[in-house]
């Protein structure tokens, strides 16, 4: 960072390199937020005269790679889960494998053969296989708990970068990062596109997370409408495939295997320059978790009235779960982080423009 805030070259690449000539000294704090401000774009690696084989050894995507997952790890709450960002992609399938065995295992202990493996069809036939209070409480406590542990790490990360945590409801800023973060705007290396496997820079790995981000907003928007047909409707899942839950989440679905397949496919691909190797578990873990979601749920849509459903609906549910929980401790932050240093980023050039 002190190399690239006397060249300056980059300064048009991104927010991490306006942002890192606001200053003349880093805390441990400043680095964080450019780690998680940066997308792993690769422009500055490629664009860069002191990267490798120049001895100065400049690698900005990889090094800030690595700071990303550290600083997940040391915000992470509580800390005594930490460790699960170091061997990620071993723990998140260790918890999912765990997770779909207690449905499947749960299923057949709560339910007899021919409940388990008959056809249930009309509105409630789910919830002859699990209660839905049962379904409701064990999910809402899951995702209760995510949400504390996540907004535990925000305020951490918000703090350590010396900010105000009232500040992190400045709307001008909000508004400002929400564009920025939708539109993906800072994963297209200053205007050309993101660079990959080589020094062609192409828009493929924004489209695979336009999927992926849309995909998955989908399928919780379909969560969430389901939730209040069934409380404010009295109108009990599963509904026609022309009702919206259905059409949200099949949307959502496709999105969820689309997205994590291109960009698995993109990842397999990638400059092992621009990565830090010792992570490519989670990132894999993480877009394997969001694949098989989509996959089960378009799969339990598709078979819900054949004998299937059951075995499916535990399935489906188990990978749900564990996605759930494993939220805090994984790439999924990535979201979080990022956002949160986009509102800082957004903060920074309004206060900026207001002295100037
Ligand atoms: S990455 Fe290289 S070219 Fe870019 S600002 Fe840093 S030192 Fe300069
Ligand atoms: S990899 Fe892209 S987003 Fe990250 S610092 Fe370099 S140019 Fe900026």
């Amino acid at each position: 960072m002190t190399v690239c805030n006397s060249c300056r070259y980059c300064e048009g690449l991104c927010a991490v390199f306006p942002a890192m000539e606001m200053r003349r000294a880093f805390s441990d704090g400043d680095l964080n937020y450019f780690a998680n401000l940066c997308h792993a774009c690769g422009a500055c690696y490629t664009d860069c005269q002191f990267s490798p084989p120049h001895e100065y050894n400049v690698n900005v995507p990889q090094n800030l790679a690595a700071a990303r997952v550290e600083s997940w790890a040391a915000y992470a709450w509580p800390r005594a889960f930490s460790g699960l960002f170091a061997r990620n992609g071993l723990a998140i399938s260790i918890i999912a494998a765990l997770s779909v065995a207690a449905f499947i295992f749960g299923f057949a202990a709560f339910n007899d053969r021919q409940v388990l493996l008959g056809i249930h069809t009309g509105p409630g036939a789910f919830y002859a296989l699990m209660p839905h209070n049962a379904m409701a409480a064990l999910f809402g406590a899951a995702f209760l708990y995510a949400i504390v542990a996540l907004v535990m790490g925000v305020r951490a990360f918000w703090r350590d970068i010396g900010e105000p945590v009232g500040m992190l409801a400045d709307p001008g800023s909000l508004w400002q990062a929400i564009k920025d973060a939708s539109q993906l705007r800072y994963l297209d290396g200053g205007g050309v596109g993101c660079f990959n496997e080589d020094e062609r820079p192409t828009d493929h790995r924004k489209i695979y997370h336009h999927l992926t981000f849309y995909g998955f907003g989908l399928c919780f928007a379909a969560t969430c409408v389901a939730t209040l047909y069934h409380f404010l409707l009295a109108r009990e899942a599963p509904y026609p495939w022309w009702d919206l839950p259905v059409v949200l989440g099949t949307l959502g679905g496709i999105g969820l295997l689309v997205g994590p397949a291109g960009l698995l496919a993109e990842k397999f691909k990638r400059d092992p320059a621009l990565v830090d190797e010792k992570r490519t578990g989670m990132d894999v873990a993480f877009i394997v978790m969001l694949f098989l979601t989509g996959f089960t749920g378009i799969v339990l849509l598709l078979l819900r009235e054949t004998a299937a459903m059951g075995p499916l609906l535990a399935l489906h549910l188990g990978f749900v779960f564990a996605l759930f929980v494993t939220m805090p401790y994984g790439k999924f932050v990535h979201c979080l982080y990022r956002f949160v240093a986009l509102v800082r980023y957004a903060r920074e050039r309004r206060m900026m423009a207001h002295t100037v």
